[in-house]
């Protein structure tokens, strides 16, 4: 059987780290298969769900380089939600409850109080037709719960291994609201069932609703597809990151600190597995070596400093082709008579996050204000003076540098820092050797001097 997957997110805001995790080990797990994988908006809540969120995550998705084979919407759907509740009245498995909020509120507390589960207790199945009527004629409507049966539900989880609930262990769950719009639960089991679902991946925050929607599928007259339930992500501290989701949604990460696609794919693909975590330049090996077997059942921390390590990483190795738009995006003069190859892999190394280039460009061209400590005035009043004539290469530094050390004594860290700080106006940075030409030397003579230049 081909390999069937969806990522189901519901526009209701900005993909966050814990989202996106689940989208890609969705994704690696079709790729990995030769299977498919649909995007479908789970849109049905229209008081939260907004255009610009379904736009943004399918920008989200694009830019993380997740493509869909079909995308789905929920709102688009509601035939196929009609007839699957036709379906499922006929089969005596949804039932019509007009409890109000509070009288559910105050049934719990009850519950509670008494030391019991909070369970509904079903008194809406005792509901007479008749009761029925008089209750729509003093104007209250129903909801529609779905009747699970007293039963085992079993499933052998990807991730979890062999998992094992009971039909009374929770709640019939509501499927209909109020007003007639058929609810998460319902619409997730029809779409996986008309669009084939061989594998449905998620966190383990649904891991009680599969118990319900297996019982959802069979009564629907499908085979309930495999599930893989996926440990949710704790931050550092150990702290769920829902508490955190604005910070770390993927907008956030993308615009500051500036993070690569791959070095969020790179995490997160390894996040929680017996895998090492280590920088990718592209995702085909991790198609490659993908395996539900590698994940672990604990939670997986995530943590910033680590994604901006492997950040750091995986623009060190990139190319000069991969970034050339990007730094025009920056606002940066990319061309032969600007910022060219050699420029971008003299600087490459010192990058953190690709923004980082504007510094380096300014301290090339200018302008920069020297740094010069008064104990080392002389001594880079001499560097001016033996500074080589023009034409310069990857190699004047040397010959400078050399110069000196033989004319001044000084060696190390002593000849080269006051150098770097009156060249750059920073005690670190890129290469001088190669860094030297690309300053020339005008700007670097003035800079010697003292002058901002
Ligand atoms: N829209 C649901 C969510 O974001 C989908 C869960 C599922 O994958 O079924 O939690």
């Amino acid at each position: 059987m081909t390999v069937a997957v969806r990522f189901a997110p519901s526009p209701t805001g900005l993909l966050h780290v814990g989202n996106v995790r689940t989208a890609l080990v969705t994704w690696l797990f079709a790729r990995r298969h030769g299977g498919t994988f649909l995007l479908r908006l789970d849109d049905t809540d229209t008081e939260r769900s907004t255009a610009d969120f379904a736009e943004a995550i399918e920008q989200d998705l694009s830019w993380l380089g997740l493509h869909w084979d079909r995308l789905a919407r929920q709102s688009e759907r509601a035939d196929r939600y009609d007839a699957g509740i036709a379906a499922l009245k006929a089969a005596g498995r949804l039932y019509p409850c007009y409890e109000t909020p509070e009288e559910l509120s105050l049934k719990r507390k009850v519950l509670l109080q008494q030391g019991k589960p909070p369970l509904y207790d079903r008194a809406a199945l005792a509901l007479t037709d008749a009761d029925g009527t008089r209750l729509a004629a003093e104007g209250r409507r129903p909801h529609w719960r779905f009747l699970l049966e007293a039963e085992e539900i079993a499933w052998d989880d990807r991730v979890r291994g062999a998992v094992r609930f009971h039909g009374t262990d929770q709640s019939d769950p509501v499927v209909i609201r109020e007003d007639g719009r058929p609810l998460y639960h319902l619409c997730s089991v029809i779409d996986d069932i008309d669009f084939g679902i061989t594998d449905v991946v998620r966190g383990e925050d649904h891991v009680a609703n599969t118990a319900a929607h297996v019982q959802m599928f069979e009564a629907l007259g499908a085979k309930p597809p495999r599930f893989a339930h996926l440990p949710l992500i704790a931050d550092r501290e150990g702290k769920g990151l829902s508490k955190r989701l604005g910070s770390l949604s993927l907008r956030a990460l993308r615009e500051e600190p500036g993070i690569e696609p791959m070095a969020l794919i790179s995490l997160l693909a390894r996040l929680g597995t017996a895998d090492p975590i280590e920088p990718f330049g592209e995702i085909t090996p991790l198609i490659a070596g993908f395996d539900f077997g590698r994940f672990a059942r604990g939670t997986p921390k995530f943590d910033t400093a680590e994604l901006a390590r492997l950040n750091a990483r995986i623009l060190h190795a990139l190319p000069f082709d991969a970034v050339r738009d990007r730094l025009c995006d920056l606002g940066l003069p990319v061309g032969p008579d600007g910022l060219d190859e050699t420029f971008w892999l003299t600087v490459r190394p010192n990058l953190e996050r690709l923004a980082d280039i504007a510094d380096w460009w300014r301290v090339a061209t200018g302008p920069v204000t020297p740094v010069i400590a008064p104990e080392n005035a002389d001594y880079v009043a001499q560097a001016l003076d033996r500074l080589p004539d023009a034409p310069w290469d990857r190699d004047t530094w040397s010959v400078w540098t050399g110069g000196l050390k033989q004319a001044t004594g000084r060696k190390g860290k002593a000849l080269f820092m006051p150098l770097r700080q009156a060249l750059t106006g920073v005690g670190r940075g890129p290469e001088l050797a190669p860094l030297l030409p690309l300053i020339g030397r005008d700007r670097a003579a003035a800079r010697l001097a003292g002058q901002t230049a």
